[in-house]
């Protein structure tokens, strides 16, 4: 039995915090979950990926943010209690159905998780979606730790259904990434069957509805800030008359360096949990009795432009700073170092700061970029159109998966990347106001997120470009969840169809369409070429099962391969233009590790030398 299913109140089990949130949101009693995955939230749909497996719970990976949000919209307005999560880049996804949703509201509870990712471990961008619950005029709340995590997810529900309105969930890395001790409460039954009531009063967004229904929506933000006021998650604690107010996991290291300082009895931290809309009447009292007031949180200054204007409407002149040059950035996370030397220093306590390790004598670490994996099929066919494309001056725009990581030497194949689904749509910018030829690459996930639209208007404006659908037959970079172009009987799962990646695009009008076995480098070369030749859009779809979907399916057959040392003339170019990790140099000469490499045959083919040989063959 799942772990998260366990029916046993008042245990104690240690839980990531995204399995603390979903083990949260089931003692709440979800019933529909749905996703796009997306890190540092992936766990999280996994649990429920899982735990639907093994109970009535329904889970679905849709095939983005905006159509997971679509379906667990549908199904609280249908009075089934629903959970979407998604990463922070994924709510811009779903940004169209929000900002609507919100008017429209739901008829059971609905927490839509943002994951934010301070310092982009893996994203492209930091930003800070707490503007989106005031964007859409949308009650939000934030842990501050993974035990916290899994009582607000409850209380997140309730108000949501006591509003009836979405809620959002923001977390960042730190909470759905670290681990912690949490007592289990009770599982009660599911809701897994409503019913949708019409009201196209409140379901129909034309615009006389929504007019009435902004209305309503700015009346129910006043009753959410009188339950923010009241919110057990908005508290005080502490004495003194120095002040901080704080949020998620900000709040935790404010509160440590609080004790470092020996500073209890003269500083009181405002910790805001129930974060959107503020409570003004809390801060404003807080304020009021407080002589200086740090506002300490990760990401943009949201709660420090507030708590200001909360400060001059209460013809209040004390001092409030967070975001300066001199105290916290606005860039990366947070740690509790850092909070720690900035409380001293707003604040004027004496305080040393601790000694820097001595790392002297310490060899310098081995640099370690991120690399594509040994045998990673996206290399075979970067190093194929790398070699078709010799001579001439293509731009390579990219995509968001694994393959992003093909623009890092040797590959060097990805000269644009901005979102999810945009390399097609920036190949028909690129081709259309320049010479260039272009090549542009998107994975099979992504290809079914959103670059299917970009690949549509190409065709529709006649625009020349060639696009390389790396399909590996997963969604390999977030843990090989699988999406519309996966076979799921290979996971023994029934109830599911495979969309063909082929049909779909020979579907929408694409006139030139090769199908390679990215291994085989010669033929994909082959398509490259004639693709260029091609005027219009062209594609070239590039099959593999990612090397480590295909190991954990017990599909890998290969065999590892070696360099012969009688014909290896050591030139590198097997090192220097794939850069598959399995290579190493031993007394200068290139070298295999057997244990890492998978047997794809790439780097035999790139050999002049004929030098690199099924292991057993020497
Ligand atoms: S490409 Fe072949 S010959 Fe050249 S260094 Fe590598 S193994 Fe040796
Ligand atoms: S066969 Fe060559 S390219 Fe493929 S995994 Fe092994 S060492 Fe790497």
């Amino acid at each position: 039995m799942h772990k998260l299913l366990t029916d046993k109140p008042g245990e104690s089990m240690f839980l990531l915090g995204n399995e603390a949130i979903a083990r949260g949101a089931m003692e709440a009693g979800v019933a529909f979950t749905s996703t796009y995955p997306g890190t540092p939230s992936s766990e999280l749909s996994l649990n429920f990926f899982q735990m639907s497996r093994e109970s009535d719970l329904y889970f679905e990976y849709s095939t983005n943010e905006k159509v997971s949000l679509e379906v667990a919209a549908a199904a609280a307005n249908s009075g089934v209690r629903s959970m979407c999560m998604m990463k922070h880049v994924g709510l811009n996804v779903a940004a169209d159905v929000l900002m609507s949703l919100a008017y429209v509201g739901v008829t059971a509870g609905l927490v839509i998780l943002t994951a934010d990712d301070p310092f982009m471990f893996s994203s492209q961008n930091e930003q800070d979606n707490r503007y989106y619950a005031k964007f859409g005029g949308l009650p939000m709340m934030e842990p501050s730790s993974v035990e916290e995590a899994k009582e607000m997810v409850k209380e997140a529900f309730a108000l949501s259904e006591k509003l009836k309105r979405p809620v959002l969930f923001r977390t960042t890395t730190r909470i759905n990434h670290s681990t912690a001790v949490v007592t289990l409460g009770e599982l009660p039954p599911r809701t897994t069957r409503g019913e949708f009531i019409k009201e196209p009063m409140r379901c129909v967004t034309v615009p006389a509805v929504s007019r009435g229904l902004h209305v309503k929506l700015l009346a129910d933000l006043d009753r959410a800030q009188e339950m923010a006021e009241n919110s057990p998650f908005n508290f005080v604690e502490g004495s003194g008359n120095l002040g901080i107010i704080a949020n998620g996991v900000s709040y935790t290291y404010a509160v440590d360096a609080v004790r470092d300082l020996k500073a209890k009895d003269r500083i009181r931290i405002l910790r805001l949990g129930f974060s959107n809309p503020m409570p003004a009447k809390l801060i404003k009292n807080f304020l009021a009795s407080c002589d200086q007031v740090l506002v300490i949180e990760e990401g943009e200054p949201f709660m420090e432009e507030a708590v200001k204007a909360f400060a001059q409407e209460g013809g209040l002149t004390l001092p409030i700073a967070g975001k300066t040059p001199s105290l916290f950035s606005r860039l990366y996370e947070f740690d509790p170092a850092m909070v720690r030397n900035c409380m001293a220093s707003f604040f004027g306590i004496a305080h040393e700061p601790a000694p820097a390790t001595d790392l002297s004598g310490t060899p310098a670490l081995p640099m370690r970029p991120p690399t594509l994996c040994a045998g990673c099929s996206h290399r075979s066919v970067f190093y194929a159109v790398k070699k078709a494309c010799e001579g001439q001056d293509v731009i390579f725009p990219s995509d968001i998966g694994c393959y992003t990581l093909g623009f890092m030497p040797p590959l060097g194949m990805g000269d644009f990347v901005i979102c999810m689904g945009a390399s097609a749509g920036t190949a028909c910018g690129f081709s259309t106001v320049t010479d260039k030829k272009v090549v542009a690459f998107v994975g099979d996930s992504t290809f079914f997120h959103s670059g299917l639209s970009g690949l549509i208007n190409g065709v529709f404006n006649n625009h020349n470009f060639t696009l390389v659908i790396l399909d590996n037959r997963t969604t390999a970079m977030t843990g090989h969840q699988p999406n519309p172009g996966v076979d799921m009987t290979e996971l023994a799962m029934e109830n599911y169809n495979t969309v063909d990646i082929e049909a779909v695009v020979r579907a929408v009008g694409v006139k030139h369409v090769s199908v390679v076995r990215a291994f085989n480098v010669r033929k994909t070369m082959d398509a490259v070429r004639e693709s260029l030749a091609f005027e219009g859009v062209s594609v070239i779809i590039a099959k593999e099962k990612c090397a480590l979907y295909a190991k954990s399916l017990k599909q890998l057959k290969g065999k590892p391969f070696q360099v012969n040392p009688e014909k290896c003339k050591n030139h590198r170019e097997c090192i220097d233009a794939l850069g598959c990790p399995a290579f190493y140099l031993e007394n200068g000469m290139p070298r295999i590790h057997t244990h890492l490499c998978v047997g794809c045959a790439l780097c035999a083919q790139a050999c002049p030398e004929n030098a690199i040989v099924p292991a057993k063959s020497l």
